[in-house]
């Protein structure tokens, strides 16, 4: 005799990230990254399925309760056509931005739209521990203003400043927090927020997911996003996705050589891009000019400053036209232009995006990039090629961390680990 179904029986589980989805399902979710809502003639364009294939799936979904009709699109003649979407009550998603003396945090719903922010000052180099679970107050902050539960954060997406290995989601030999070398940042996650699927990526790479979700890189399937600040790094985009390499650290060019004879590195070599051309190279540099007379006004500022010169103050004495502080930009520039260019002839982008700390050099940074690019790059690989700074600021990471957490929200239920 059947056993008659209950109430509960009936109910759909709580869910749990990531929601696995056949194949055909997996297509339709797909076309929704490339646009938030879609018609069904659409996905039908897309798939090369027939109606009645398309009406299937769509109804699939639909009763599943992962996709919602919404509104209705512009019609090409005849009944306009029922817009289709992700359904925003699944749940929600946080995007997490880790620097290295800062935490910037959003709630946002898995439609990708952000509700909430907080940010807090940190420091990076406290035990992991510690600094982490300063971020899971922040969220359980966020949840609370929310009125939400914890088991529907179904996603954190996590930057952070140092090589992190994306399979096992954990930083190694990450020279600025050394205390975080293999802590399993997704697990200590997961002990709260137990619905939620944890990914962990670099700084860099989530900048660059930022730039192609919601930035210029949005129709650019090669392109190269630079970040200049502390450090040098890189992500890179390849046929419009992510390339990671194999472990997790493609793009780390901040450790390429410039000068086997330059100053060490953090990471322990000699003439490191990065020793070479970033932030601290810059003002360490300002500090010679302003010592050995050549340029006054970075003398005056030092001495204003207590002895110290920070990036802004380059930056304030080129806006001067301090000879010393252009000459010391356009250096940097030409270095980080000249690694770029071997970058460019081997992997041919068509656009590089620069952005960081250092980004607000201006005009005399970017030319000097540009032109130690089209100088030493094959003329085939510069003949299209765009360098210009990222227009989206501090808001191409938290935008690439949340884009992250959905990008993992829906994987194939028979390759569990590679998205959508
Ligand atoms: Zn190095």
């Amino acid at each position: 005799m059947p056993v008659p179904e209950t109430t509960e029986a009936r109910q759909a589980p709580p869910l749990h990230a990531p929601i696995l989805i056949n194949g055909a399902e997996a297509e339709v979710i797909r076309a929704l990254r490339r646009q938030a809502k879609i018609s069904r003639t659409e996905i039908s364009n897309i798939t090369g399925w027939s109606k009645a294939k398309t009406s299937l799936e769509i109804r699939s979904l639909v009763t599943k309760g992962y996709l919602v009709e919404v509104g209705e699109g512009s019609s090409q003649g005849g009944r306009k056509p029922g817009l289709l979407q992700i359904n925003d009550q699944l749940g929600y998603l946080i995007g997490l931005d880790i620097g290295a003396t800062s935490i910037d945090v959003v709630l946002a719903n898995v439609g990708g739209k952000v509700l909430q922010r907080r940010t807090a000052v940190a420091d990076v180099r406290q035990p992991p521990e510690e600094f982490l679970s300063r971020c899971s107050e922040l969220i359980l902050e966020m949840v609370k203003a929310q009125g939400c539960r914890i088991d529907q954060v179904l996603g954190i997406g996590v930057g952070l400043p140092g090589p992190v290995d994306f399979t096992h989601g954990v930083l190694i030999a990450p020279p600025l927090m050394p205390g975080w070398e293999n802590f399993l940042i997704r697990d200590f996650f997961q002990r709260t927020f137990s619905a939620a699927y944890v990914v962990v990526d670099n700084d860099v790479n989530i900048m660059a997911i930022g730039e192609q979700r919601a930035g210029d890189g949005m129709q650019v399937d090669h392109f190269i996003f630079i970040k200049i600040g502390t450090g040098i790094g890189s992500g890179i985009v390849s046929n419009g996705k992510m390339h990671r390499g194999s472990i997790g650290c493609a793009g780390d060019i901040g450790h390429i050589c410039v000068d086997k004879q330059g100053p060490i590195c953090r990471c322990g070599n000699t003439g490191c891009l990065e020793a070479m051309a970033a932030g601290p190279a810059i003002t360490e540099r300002a500090v010679q000019a302003a010592r050995n007379g050549s340029s006054p006004l970075l003398r005056h500022m030092m001495e204003n400053n207590g002895g110290i010169l920070r990036p802004d103050d380059v930056n304030a004495a080129c806006r001067e036209g301090d000879q010393a502080a252009l000459e010391i930009i356009r250096a940097s520039g030409q270095m980080i232009g000249d690694v770029l260019a071997g970058l460019v002839n081997f992997f041919n982008p068509s656009h590089i995006f620069i952005g960081g700390g250092i980004t607000n050099f201006g005009n005399h940074l970017l030319v000097s990039i540009r032109r130690a690019v089209l100088q030493r790059s094959l003329p085939l690989a510069t003949t299209h090629l765009s360098i210009n700074f990222s227009r989206m600021g501090p808001e191409a990471g938290i935008t690439g961390a949340v884009a992250l957490a959905r990008e993992y929200l829906f994987v194939m239920e028979d390759r569990p680990f590679s998205i959508v």
